[in-house]
């Protein structure tokens, strides 16, 4: 139903254009180039005949493709994000399409002997015979998430092509920053006006989440005492000893690379320090609300026990939160699921169900008023050289956004 060249199209056009966004900015979008793929997205959107179409001051979009049945039905959207991550440069991006993939070794880079290899990357087997795009070894591809662009307006062109597919309003929006934890900061949701939305921002074919990890992060600082080691004795206060103990006493299996699944952890991160000051920045993530708390309460607890064995503060921790698990803002409306399920299923595709270990933009958006579970967008290996994505599964995003348009007329 949608010519693959059509969409291959498309996606390069996209990802060639550079998009990295930057942490260390204070400014929506946080680097000016954004601006650069944000405007020709309008004119796209404009080209496909969408209405309603805007682009404020922080680059946000959004349109719609208004409803073609009389009745009311419920709004809902499709939204992705057209930064790319700062982990990796996204300047100069030239995709390769390998046709008919023999599911063998893919050089990405002759010169530079580096190879996309299903040895390592497994999930390359599942995709023999389709077509990939690959990088060319030296640049992310972009895939996350201008794959879940081009499908969104992939799809929407095919709706207004289709109109005897009979939808309700929908509503579309690109947001800059993602990668750097701001995509949904600046989201107008009363603007966007949808009962519930999806992210198509997903990896591999078949995924559908609506958990995340509830997040937060820690600064611990320790302050120490420095004399002269020479004359020490019952004076230094070494800082980097008592962060020592601090970082024993929590429980070493509780860390990223001993958890999965639904179990959390506490992660340091970064540590730095000298005998005077030393810091510690952990993040916390757990599934469950409650043993999110209690992490942060064991921190907490802790810091106050070395204080109480030195009689003043020397540990002081600040913990802020950083999002929470969309699960129970998504619960109470469980058949946004559901929709998206059985778009899935009736298009012969499995779905995975699966809590993310991470938080998504649908998270923080469906903290703000909008339920937005997150759908998979096909590609692999995101935010570096090796990152992929296979022609055929963004088709069936494709085909999975306007089954929902579809079922969601009909319910
Ligand atoms: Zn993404």
């Amino acid at each position: 139903m949608i010519s693959k060249q059509h969409i291959i199209n498309r996606f390069v056009s996209y990802v060639t254009i550079d998009t990295e966004s930057d942490p260390e900015s204070n400014t929506t979008p946080s680097t000016e180039k954004q601006w650069d793929l944000a405007n020709k997205l309008v004119e796209d959107l404009k080209d496909i005949g969408l209405e309603d179409i805007s682009i404020d001051e922080h680059a946000y979009i959004m349109a719609t493709l208004p409803s073609n049945i009389d009745q009311e039905v419920p709004t809902i959207g499709f939204i992705s994000h057209f930064d790319t991550s700062p982990d990796f440069t996204g300047a100069n991006v030239n995709p390769q399409i390998i046709e008919n993939y023999d599911g063998k070794d893919i050089t990405l880079n002759a010169s530079e002997n580096i190879i996309l290899s299903p040895d390592y990357f497994e999930d390359l087997k599942q995709y023999k015979d389709q077509t990939l795009i690959t990088t060319d070894g030296t640049t992310l591809l972009g895939a996350d998430d201008k794959a879940g662009i081009t499908e969104i307006i992939t799809a929407m062109e095919y709706l207004v092509q289709h109109p005897e597919i009979k939808h309700g309003k929908i509503r579309i929006g690109f947001t800059p920053d993602e990668e750097i934890g701001r995509g949904a900061h600046k989201f107008d949701v009363s603007k966007f006006g949808a009962d519930w939305a999806y992210t198509m921002d997903g990896s591999q074919i078949g995924e559908l989440e609506y958990e995340n990890f509830n997040a937060a992060g820690a600064v611990v600082t320790i302050k120490g005492k420095i004399v002269h080691p020479g004359y020490a004795k019952g004076k230094m206060i070494n800082s980097m000893y008592i962060a020592q103990d601090f970082i024993n006493s929590l429980p070493r299996m509780e860390t990223p690379e001993h958890t999965s699944g639904r179990e959390g952890f506490f992660h340091l991160h970064t540590m730095k320090g000298n005998v005077e000051e030393t810091q510690l920045q952990y993040i916390i993530r757990d599934h469950d609300k409650e043993h999110f708390e209690a992490r942060k309460k064991v921190m907490k607890n802790l810091a106050n026990e070395i204080n109480t064995q030195h009689a003043k503060e020397v540990v002081h921790i600040e913990i802020k939160d950083q999002y929470f698990n969309m699960r129970e803002k998504v619960e109470p409306v469980m058949h946004i699921v559901d929709i998206a399920e059985e778009a899935m299923k009736s298009l012969d595709i499995t779905p995975i169900i699966k809590p993310i270990r991470g938080g998504t933009d649908g998270s923080q958006l469906s903290f703000m008023g909008l339920p937005c579970p997150n759908i998979f967008a096909g590609g692999h290996n995101f935010h570096g050289r090796y990152e992929y994505v296979p022609v055929e599964s963004m088709i069936k995003a494709v085909e999975v956004i306007v089954k929902i348009a579809e079922l969601t007329a009909k319910k």
